[in-house]
């Protein structure tokens, strides 16, 4: 049963703002309510008063600036929207692949990617690959305006750097360049991620000149295997993708996976191994190399 709250409807993000100022803690934003509504009626949490963000105008923008090279996604921008576009799909073909593998159509529908950063479960799609692009996000309170970077954002399990009275207003994607490219695996045998990894691979010819690698679902928040990804730079693809496996295994000493419903922490540790050396062989082989 949900315990009695006062529902807000204000219609800018200055209202939004003052009434997380004027009632702290007893109060929440509201966006899809796929997360927060099922913790409410869980009994998890509750919360004297909802702000409901829906009906503020102007924050369902999704523009890509061609003379920043960033995608600037607004607080109400849903997974399905974001899926959907021609825009993310020309140039940003790695955020649609997983936007379209994230949970299911209702969810995707209702859900908005700026809230699912918000929530901060570790067993989430975006923050993984958020963390690989360096996005970055925007967030405002009745006083101030401030951006951070996803690696800032994300501080522990269900825990971002957000002050209570903040609203997270915008989402910022910088597109990689020509010569990058890319893969997002996720191992799901479950309605959430078990162990998520974007692999990122630079580099016009035979050398890889930068790698970065992400994990999500295998600690309190997405983490950059920067050990392995150090190692990895300026080897040649050829010795990459023979040495893949290694390099996965390395990056399981990164992951923190706590053992579940899902599996034990060796089982989701060799997830990640096979998840990061399958990017890496799939960003490596000679012949077919996978759009970025
Ligand atoms: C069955 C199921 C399957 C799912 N599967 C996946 C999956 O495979 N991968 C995955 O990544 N996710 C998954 N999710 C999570 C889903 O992505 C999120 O539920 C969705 O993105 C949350 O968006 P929402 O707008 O509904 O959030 P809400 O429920 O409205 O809000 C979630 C939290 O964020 C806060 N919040 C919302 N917007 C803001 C804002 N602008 N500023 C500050 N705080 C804000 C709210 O106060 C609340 O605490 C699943 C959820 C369900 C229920």
């Amino acid at each position: 049963m949900i315990l009695p709250f006062t529902l807000h409807r204000p219609d800018s993000v200055e209202s939004a703002a003052s009434l997380l100022d004027r009632y702290g803690g007893e109060a929440k934003i509201l966006a899809g309510g796929s997360e927060l509504i099922l913790l409410l009626k869980m009994g998890l949490a509750s919360y004297g008063h909802l702000v409901d963000i829906k009906k503020i105008p102007g924050l369902d923008f999704l523009d890509y600036d061609p003379a920043d090279k960033k995608l600037r996604i607004g607080a109400l921008v849903t997974h399905r929207a974001l899926e959907l576009s021609s825009i993310v799909q020309e140039h940003f073909p790695l955020v649609r692949d997983m936007e379209r593998q994230l949970a299911n159509v209702r969810i995707r529908n209702a859900g908005t990617l700026a809230a699912n950063l918000c929530f901060a479960e570790p067993k989430a799609d975006p923050g993984t690959l958020l963390l690989a692009y360096g996005a970055s996000i925007k967030a405002r309170n009745a006083k101030r305006e401030r951006s951070l970077s996803v690696d800032d954002f994300f501080v522990d399990y269900y825990k971002t750097a957000l002050d209570p009275d903040e609203i997270l207003t915008e989402v910022q994607i910088p597109k990689l360049p020509d010569n990058f490219r890319g893969a997002y695996l996720r191992f799901c045998p479950g309605e959430r991620p078990t162990v998520t990894a974007a692999v990122l691979v630079r580099g016009n010819g035979s050398v890889a000149d930068e790698i970065r690698i992400a994990l999500g679902c295998v600690g309190p928040k997405p983490v950059r295997a920067r050990e392995v990804e150090e190692d990895l730079k300026g080897k040649g693809v050829d010795e990459i993708f023979d040495t893949a496996m290694e390099a996965g295994e390395k990056a399981t000493l990164l992951s923190d996976p706590l053992e579940d419903l899902w599996g034990s922490v060796e089982y989701k540790r060799h997830i990640v191994k096979v998840l990061v050396g399958r990017g890496l062989r799939q960003l490596c082989q000679r012949k077919e190399r996978t759009r970025g």
